[in-house]
């Protein structure tokens, strides 16, 4: 099975994400993880995207698709995996239909959650590019250049909408259920 997770910073997708790539056996892919360990790790690409993340900008479209397709190359991901926050713009979706092909994703799991839910959630969390500035940098990118997936995804008809809020547990539950897992 191939997912995608979907929604604004603060929803929840990578806590959600781990959960249901472990029940269902599936390979976690998150392309922020991904540059956060560059990052930590002091790479020539950690170099590149640190400053772009503390902003709450996004990585340039190349340097992203190329790590992702890299990362879906190897073998874990050849028996499934959810994509966490790839892709976040037009261009990552159309460079994932000529890897995959327009059929290449079984489910799109959007998470609702209410904006000051996710203000609250991002500022309590304490990452690095979670201050207030890069914080409303960060929804309002995500307003811009990733919400319009959502269209993009819901006319394949594979788009299933799953409320964020509620208890851990109680949302995972909510998706292994949308996906009839
Ligand atoms: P995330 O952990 O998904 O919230 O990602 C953290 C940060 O990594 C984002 O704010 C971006 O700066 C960068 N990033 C992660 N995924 C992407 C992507 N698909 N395209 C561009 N930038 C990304």
């Amino acid at each position: 099975m191939r997912l995608l997770f979907l929604g604004p910073p603060g929803a929840g997708k990578g806590t959600q994400a781990e959960r249901v790539a472990d029940e269902l056996g599936l390979a976690h892919i998150s392309t922020g993880a991904m540059f956060r360990q560059h990052v930590a790790d002091e790479t020539e690409l950690g170099r590149k995207v640190q400053e772009i993340m503390a902003a709450g900008d996004l990585v340039p479209d190349d340097v992203t698709i190329a790590m992702l397709h890299e990362r879906i190359a190897q073998p874990d991901a050849g028996n499934g995996f959810i994509l966490d926050g790839f892709p976040r713009t037009l261009p990552q979706a159309k460079s994932l239909d000529v890897e995959l092909g327009q059929d290449g994703l079984d489910a799109v799991i959007v998470l609702e959650v209410p904006e000051e839910e996710l203000v609250r959630r991002l500022l309590s969390r304490g990452r690095a590019d979670d201050t207030e500035e890069a914080v409303r940098n960060r929804l309002s990118v995500y307003e811009d250049d990733t919400a319009p997936l959502i269209e993009f995804y819901g006319d394949r008809g594979i788009v299933r909408t799953v409320a964020g809020v509620g208890g851990i547990a109680e949302i995972t539950e909510r998706i292994l259920q949308r996906l009839g897992a």
